[in-house]
């Protein structure tokens, strides 16, 4: 009996049970296509990661003894549509079942069950063993429940992983250590060199080139610096534990002019693309603070804890419970469009600058970068959730529509009324210039709401509260920043709102 299994490209799990042990009947299959590299405008940072780390596991899976297709780009038998391709190696191999791993995305979930509905031979999908949480689960855990709170549910998978316990409490005395990784990083504490991979390029790049895939973003390095192997993301993992962790959690809001990483793991590509599970990372993290907890705080270690099995398995578990809908909600009927400079970084806004470089340096801006700046200026000017998606799946090499989607649309623009945010992620000047050093060199007045050299996020701030007052007046955490607004005097709300609305007119000129 001839079995064909099909591994997409985030699919990427050398532990996966697949891999146990070599079978003749076995085909295992990977493809390129156009399909995935035109549905929208990927960073080339994003789409030479996610060919390096295909072809690399191809190779490590050949060297195993496994039976491998793999079609490049360029390859003349790539139809550049999944199903197409399937379709051909099915009946030019004879192949009486065919198999696949859950597909993470939406999308690809309905192409391959349609598909599979349209088969004569017999398909079975299997778990790709990555998670901790199945698909449906947060759906189950939060059924009946107003609000789904990330909070509740990562206090429930402490508890059941047995993660930072200790007889039935959480570790430290505290579930959550949120109020101390609020720090501004000054430069007084060092941060070490970042771990930067080189991985040889050329021949994807030149294939890229070939094909004419329509790219985004920056390529100077020539080697591509984020792991695509499971080898260098455990690789990867070690450095954050012996150099960064220590520090995590304290600068995990931080940002500066001098530091694109600070202490962030850059960890996040590996894990999406599935070359180590968020086990692997966990217990990689757990063991060095055993063994070291002298040295560490317990509020690095839960704060980076949090991330993977809270916000990471959330998100995911959120993904799955909304979608379809979730991806055209607009419940703040916002319809305007990104600004040409977050394709340039061309703009006179000193933080969006350095938030969009980064992003079009290295295909990557840390957690505060994406939500504070980027994401606050999105939503301010009132950008329709669309434009927003786009930009945020095309330029992060970590991009995955699971985690982006629910990241962008739910968390950053609120697009979903409130399910995955409780209040809009937006300020003023004053929250930037707290966690950063942005607002000192910046051609902005970060104390000036009105006045030419005015900063821009002071009035849309404003402005954004004032004409999203019906949706979001009765919502209790805005409570405090509506009763400031009605004590500020009409004329001075009058001309704060003129000159956000100029600002959003013009963006382009700011
Ligand atoms: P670290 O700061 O070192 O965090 C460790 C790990 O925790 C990350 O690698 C990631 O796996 C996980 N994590 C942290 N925060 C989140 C979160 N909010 N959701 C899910 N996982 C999280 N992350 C993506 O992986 N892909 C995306 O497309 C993506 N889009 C985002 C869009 C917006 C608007 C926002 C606000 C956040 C987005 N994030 C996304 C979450 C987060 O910004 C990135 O995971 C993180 O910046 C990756 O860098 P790192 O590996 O150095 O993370
Ligand atoms: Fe950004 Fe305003 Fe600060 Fe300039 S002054 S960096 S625009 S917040």
């Amino acid at each position: 009996m001839k079995i064909l299994r099909l591994i997409l490209g985030d699919q990427l799990n050398m532990k996966h049970s697949w891999f146990n042990e070599t079978n003749d009947s076995v085909l295992y299959c990977m493809f390129e296509m156009r399909q995935e590299t035109d549905y929208v405008t990927h960073h080339i940072q994003k789409v030479i990661g996610f060919f390096a780390a295909m072809r690399q596991f191809s190779e490590d899976l050949k060297s195993k003894g496994h039976e491998v297709v793999y079609y490049k780009i360029n390859g003349s038998k790539n139809t550049q549509n999944l199903t197409d391709n399937l379709s051909q190696l099915i009946e030019k191999n004879n192949i009486e079942t065919f198999e696949y791993l859950e597909p993470d995305e939406y999308r690809l979930d309905q192409q391959l069950a349609e598909y599979c509905n349209s088969l004569s031979i017999k398909s079975s999908v299997f778990s790709t063993e990555h998670f901790y949480t199945k698909r449906y689960d947060l759906q189950t855990f939060f059924k009946g429940k107003k609000q789904y709170l990330m909070e509740n549910f990562y206090r429930d998978m402490r508890k059941k992983h047995d993660i930072l316990m200790h007889a039935g409490q959480p570790e430290g005395g505290k579930w959550n250590f949120d109020k101390s990784n609020r720090n501004k990083w000054k430069g007084d504490v060092e941060i070490p060199a970042y771990k930067l991979f080189k991985n040889k390029v050329d021949d994807i790049v030149s294939d890229i080139e070939k094909s004419k895939i329509k790219t985004i973003g920056e390529f100077d390095t020539k080697t591509f610096s984020y792991p695509i192997s499971r080898a260098q993301a455990l690789e990867q993992l070690k450095y954050f534990c012996e150099q960064l962790l220590i520090h995590f959690g304290d600068y995990q809001d931080a940002m500066h002019t001098d530091e694109t990483y600070l202490f962030h793991s850059r960890l996040s590509f590996a894990m999406n693309l599935k070359l180590i599970s968020a086990k692997d990372v966990v217990q990689s993290v757990l063991n060095y603070y055993r063994k070291h907890g002298e040295d560490i705080d317990i509020s690095q270690v839960e704060g980076f804890i949090r991330q993977v099995i809270g916000w990471r398995e959330y998100m995911r578990g959120m993904y799955w419970a909304l979608m379809p809908e979730f991806k055209n909600q607009n419940q703040l009927k916002n319809q305007n469009k990104l600004p040409d400079f977050f394709w340039t970084g061309n703009t006179k806004m000193n933080c969006l600058k350095q938030a969009i470089d980064n992003s079009l340096e290295n295909g990557y801006a840390h957690h505060i970068q994406r939500l504070m700046i980027t994401g606050n200026y999105a939503l301010l000017t009132e950008t329709h959730p669309d434009e927003v998606d786009h930009w945020y799946l095309g330029i992060y090499v970590d991009a995955v529509e699971w985690v982006q989607l629910p990241n962008t649309r739910g968390m950053s623009q609120f697009a979903d009324g409130g399910k995955i945010a409780t209040k809009p992620y937006v300020s003023s000047a004053s929250y930037i210039n707290k966690m950063s050093n942005y607002c000192d060199s910046c051609h902005y007045n970060k104390n000036k709401k009105i006045g030419e050299d005015a900063c821009p996020f002071n009035s849309l701030y404003w402005h954004f509260l004032d004409s999203k007052r019906p949706q979001l007046q009765d919502n209790f955490r805005m409570k405090m920043m509506y009763s400031v607004l009605d004590k500020m005097k009409t004329q001075d709300v009058d001309e704060i709102k003129k000159r956000a609305q100029h600002i959003i007119n013009h963006q382009d000129e700011y």
